[in-house]
């Protein structure tokens, strides 16, 4: 290949070589210039790589941190969930449960639907019997053999039994290690609950949830939930038994009345059927003896008369103490008479208006004699404002004499008798008093004087004669006026019989739908 050829003398290459290494110095400074330049920047990249990477790294812990933060809040989301379903479950529950008074309705209330929602799988509630024996109630989730095999292992674990007792909730959270291995191999749940039902009286049962394996952890949350439900069915079953031991006592009481009452009414017809067959016999009796009775008195009187022929004195004497007694023979049969015949109602009330003051003045006047013969003072204490009365004039006359004078009789010389009246507005009655400062009636013959033929054992009955059917008498024409008649009295100080007449006597009163007397 040719060569080429520069002439020497035609071209200094010196200059030129000097501006080529000049070129060359620039072109190397410029470089180096842009290297170092480049180098600075590298460095700055590197850090801020660095920085990057920092920053990313921080921003991978944070997302991560975010991720995990996601993943505890659902998981806390989920358990706000399910104790919002549980609560609003038990919330319900409690109501229906708590509105049962039948023992039996309150553990059909409790079914499987309730235990899921309340988020476990097995339940089971026992009760105690009155032989302390358990008893399943409720068996949800067990089969029979099991329940019934779990019902007589507790029965036979004191030590557990004592501490459920106790008050004692187990729960798989926080169970001593030995009471969970014990729990979970007698009921095959891994995650459980196990709580007294404990009622005022002691424990009446024991309610276990469970949920078996692979089955979210019971939380602190559900061992509340369960202990309330528990406290709850505690409480409602407690109210039920209360329920049916008052509507049993209540039955029994009921049936006992009844009874009671049967009896009653069949021994008062009894009592009645006597009483009527009394009135009878002795209606019949008087009527029997009235007659031979007249006839005595009047041959008695005859004799005495002389007519048939002259009697000596001394069977004159015998003829007059015949005489006394037929009188007084005559006035008890006639008393008894009365006696029978206002106790069965055939004896009216002749009832009219009376002013009771002139009739109480007619009855002193008649007794002055026999006050004076005693020494006994007699006052009438009647207000002037007493209204008029409706009453059957002869036998209210019966009525005082009898009374006054039977407080004549046992009233010692010197002492005083009084009458007194007084209108009782309110109850439209008037009310009387015959009061006397004698000898007074016990407490146990007090409750007897006004039975028929009763006399008091006392001195002067001993003495003075008497039948003991005066005031059975007052108290019967009283009663037939529909008043009331009681005695109170204290021995040595006095006695006093106490009575009370309606204003008005019932035939008379005003028909009040009518207005018409
Ligand atoms: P009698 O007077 O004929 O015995 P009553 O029926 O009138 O019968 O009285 C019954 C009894 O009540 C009397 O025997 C008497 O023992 C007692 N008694 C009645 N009134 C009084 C009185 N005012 N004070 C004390 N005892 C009385």
């Amino acid at each position: 290949m040719p060569g080429i050829t520069y002439p020497v003398n035609q071209f200094d290459i010196t200059p030129f070589l000097m501006g080529s290494s000049l070129l060359l110095v620039l072109i190397v400074s410029v470089l180096a210039y842009f290297l170092i330049g480049k180098s600075e920047e590298y460095k700055e990249l590197k850090a801020s790589l660095a920085k990057i990477m920092n920053s990313f790294n921080e921003l991978d812990e944070q997302a991560k941190l975010i991720v995990k933060t996601d993943l505890e809040l659902n998981k806390a989301q989920g358990e706000l969930d399910r104790r919002l379903l549980g609560l609003n479950t038990l919330q319900n529950l409690s109501r229906t449960i708590s509105m049962t008074l039948d023992e039996q309705e309150i553990f059909q209330k409790i079914n499987r639907d309730i235990a899921t929602e309340l988020g476990f799988s097995h339940f089971l509630v026992l009760t105690y019997e009155e032989n302390s024996a358990l008893r399943t109630r409720i068996n949800i989730g067990f089969d029979t053999a099991m329940a019934e095999h779990i019902q007589s292992e507790l029965c036979l674990d004191a030590e557990f039994l004592g501490a459920l007792k106790n008050g004692t909730t187990f729960s798989s959270l926080n169970a001593s290690q030995k009471a969970k291995a014990r729990i979970v191999q007698l009921f095959e749940n891994e995650h459980f609950i196990l709580s007294p039902l404990l009622t005022q009286r002691g424990v009446g049962g024991i309610l276990f949830i469970g949920n078996r394996y692979n089955a979210p952890e019971v939380t602190q949350g559900d061992e509340e939930l369960i202990t309330i439900l528990a406290g709850q069915l505690a409480q409602s079953l407690e109210n039920s038994q209360l329920f049916e031991q008052v509507y049993r006592s209540t039955q029994m009481l009921e049936t006992k009345v009844a009874e009671r009452t049967k009896e009653l009414s069949q021994a008062l017809k009894d009592v009645e059927d006597i009483s009527k067959k009394k009135s009878e016999f002795i209606s019949a009796v008087s009527h029997e003896l009235r007659t031979p009775l007249t006839s005595i008195k009047g041959y008695a009187s005859l004799l005495m008369t002389g007519k048939i022929g002259a009697i000596p004195d001394a069977v004159k004497e015998r003829l007059h103490k015949i005489n006394i007694h037929s009188d007084n023979l005559v006035k008890l049969i006639n008393d008894l008479l009365d006696i029978s015949r206002i106790e069965s109602g055939r004896v009216e009330m002749k009832a009219t208006p009376q002013i009771i003051r002139p009739m109480l003045d007619t009855i002193a006047d008649l007794l002055t004699p026999q006050l004076k013969e005693k020494g006994v003072t007699l006052r009438l204490n009647i207000p002037s404002e007493m209204p008029v009365i409706e009453y059957d004039t002869t036998q209210m006359d019966r009525v005082f004499i009898n009374l006054v004078s039977n407080a004549i009789k046992f009233t010692p010389s010197g002492g005083a008798i009084t009458v007194n009246a007084h209108p009782n507005l309110a109850r439209q009655e008037a009310v009387f008093d015959v009061a006397d400062t004698g000898i007074g009636i016990k407490k146990e013959d007090l409750i007897r004087v006004f039975d028929e033929f009763y006399r008091v054992d006392n001195e002067i009955n001993m003495k003075v004669k008497g039948t003991g059917l005066g005031l059975a008498l007052a108290k019967n024409i009283v009663e037939a006026h529909d008043g009331r008649m009681w005695v109170t009295s204290d021995v040595g100080q006095g006695t006093t019989f106490h009575f009370t007449l309606p204003f008005q006597h019932k035939q008379h009163k005003t028909n009040p739908a009518t207005g018409a007397v």
